[in-house]
């Protein structure tokens, strides 16, 4: 009796010594949350505002480690995950999915971080860039991993942590990238959570980041109702809203250089891109040229009742006064040649971009229609161009672009637009460093002037000051 009740404690001892020791190799990443993914937004907060205490005490080099896992997988993974958003959201083209994937190494990281300094009969003071915390992040469905891969980049290299709410219509793969690269980041630095991501977002859960006290910063990258609600929010916000670009032509412009890059710009992604041209205004006297040229470098032009009969498709009228066009959201991102087919037209292959002459009426030209059909308005002289760019901006100062070889112009043009991104004599895309100067960022701040998105944008400015002493010349 002795002997058996002695041989079952132990044997409950050596249970429940397993128990606790699969308990504690389990990592709270793979207890909790499926490796940043949660169900649950204060579990997420709380993950990762841990995660940013561990990654405050691990300092530059596993933030420099923990970017690279991020950089690398978007690179090498580019086509399996560059597919399955393809798969998954349905719009657009896979490969500028695939591409858009393979060019996150240009974003910019920890090399970005700097540390200014005032050196003077008084001391010396340096100015250092400190994280803010987790910052809420919301994601468009656009570009949905590229965007979440892209913060991510810019605000770990800040040093922050992120909880997440993706599009709903982009979330399986904004889940599925969150995976790979805390598992990758795991692995590199030991650090869990650093991204945190709800695997169902809503509204509610999008309010609930909004309000969260766990919650330091927000940065909203998406249309007209999150960037307002980012807003009107009571924390600070960065807030990448949306776009109308126009384009000018004038009659001093290589026509076919400007062609080209409209329908580069204009085609990327089936026309996703919040930069890409939405609507071209062109003088007069090169319209019917710019035309032919634009039929020379893949796009194809359609007759006024073609156009007519792609807006009625496009487009539902408003039902109220004030109100405005509704966007048919199933035509977004779709092939030009599905766009032709639903109108009974047959295109020549490799078709990349329709195009057609409106008047300001179409509601092409006021709505960001995000598909790849571009209206193309005569304008009497670049005066009338660039205020008709100006007038269908909507003075959201994001992006806007000038065919021209006219300094003057070019001058009037930026200083009447005042957008974030003004691109002369190439394809929008140029404005974030691809064929242009300049860095890589898929979130754009507009409304509240950040601007192209990098590290220090994700940063408090903490002054340190010594008085009278460390000036050492
Ligand atoms: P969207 O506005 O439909 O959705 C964007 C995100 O906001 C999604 O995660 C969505 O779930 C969420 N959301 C929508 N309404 C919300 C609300 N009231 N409260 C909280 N969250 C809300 O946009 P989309 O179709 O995914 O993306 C296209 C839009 O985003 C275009 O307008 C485009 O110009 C803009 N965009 C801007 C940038 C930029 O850098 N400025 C970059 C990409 C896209």
């Amino acid at each position: 009796m002795q002997a058996t009740e002695q041989a079952i404690r132990q044997v409950v001892q050596e249970v429940l010594a397993q128990l606790n020791k699969g308990g504690a190799e389990k990592s709270a990443a793979q207890r909790d949350g499926d490796w940043g993914v949660f169900k649950d937004v204060d579990q997420a907060v709380a993950a990762a505002n841990e995660a940013f205490e561990k990654l405050s005490d691990a300092g530059m080099d596993a933030r420099r480690k923990a970017i690279e896992c991020v950089r690398q997988i978007c690179d090498s993974q580019a086509e399996e995950l560059g597919t399955l958003e393809f798969n998954e959201t349905k719009i657009g083209r896979l490969d500028h999915k695939i591409e858009k994937l393979k060019i996150i190494k240009l974003v910019p990281g920890t090399e970005f971080m700097r540390t200014d300094a005032f050196s003077g009969d008084n001391g010396l003071t340096i100015v250092e860039y400190a994280p803010f915390g987790v910052i809420g992040a919301i994601t468009p469905v656009t570009h949905s991993l590229p965007t979440l891969a892209g913060n991510v980049i810019n605000m770990v290299a800040g040093g922050n942590t992120l909880i997440v709410n993706p599009h709903p219509s982009g979330a399986r793969i904004a889940c599925e990238g969150v995976r790979r690269f805390n598992k990758a980041i795991h692995k590199a630095t030991g650090l869990e959570n650093l991204i945190t991501i709800i695997e169902q977002p809503t509204l509610e859960t999008a309010a609930a980041i909004f309000a969260h006290r766990g919650v330091k910063l927000l940065c909203v990258t998406g249309g007209p109702a999150v960037a307002r609600a980012a807003l009107e929010s009571r924390k600070k916000a960065v807030v990448a809203g949306p776009g109308n670009p126009p384009v000018v032509v004038d009659e001093t412009a290589c026509l076919e250089n400007a062609a080209k890059s409209i329908v580069k710009g204009a085609a990327y992604d089936n026309n996703l891109l919040c930069i890409g041209e939405k609507e071209v205004f062109a003088v007069e006297s090169i319209f019917d040229t710019l035309m032919v040229r634009m039929g020379q470098q893949g796009g194809y032009q359609l007759s006024a009742r073609e156009v007519d009969a792609l807006t009625k498709l496009a487009f539902t009228p408003p039902t109220k006064p004030g109100d405005h066009w509704h966007l048919n959201r199933d035509l977004v991102g779709s092939d030009a040649t599905k766009l032709a087919e639903l109108i009974g037209v047959k295109v020549p292959a490799g078709t990349q971009l329709l195009f057609g002459e409106t008047d300001v009426n179409n509601p092409f030209v006021p709505e960001e229609q995000m598909m790849p059909f571009v209206p193309f308005i005569r304008a009497k002289n670049v005066n009338q161009a660039i205020e008709l760019a100006l007038e269908y901006e909507h003075g959201f100062r994001h992006t806007s672009l000038i065919h021209s070889r006219n300094v003057q112009t070019m001058t009037k043009m930026g200083k009447a637009v005042d957008t974030t991104l003004f691109i002369k004599n190439g394809p929008s895309m140029a404005g974030l460093g691809l064929g242009g100067e300049g860095y890589l960022s898929f979130s754009i701040a507009t409304p509240t002037g950040e601007g192209v998105t990098n590290p220090l944008t994700f940063t408090r400015s903490r002054r340190c000051v010594l008085v009278d002493s460390l000036r050492v010349i």
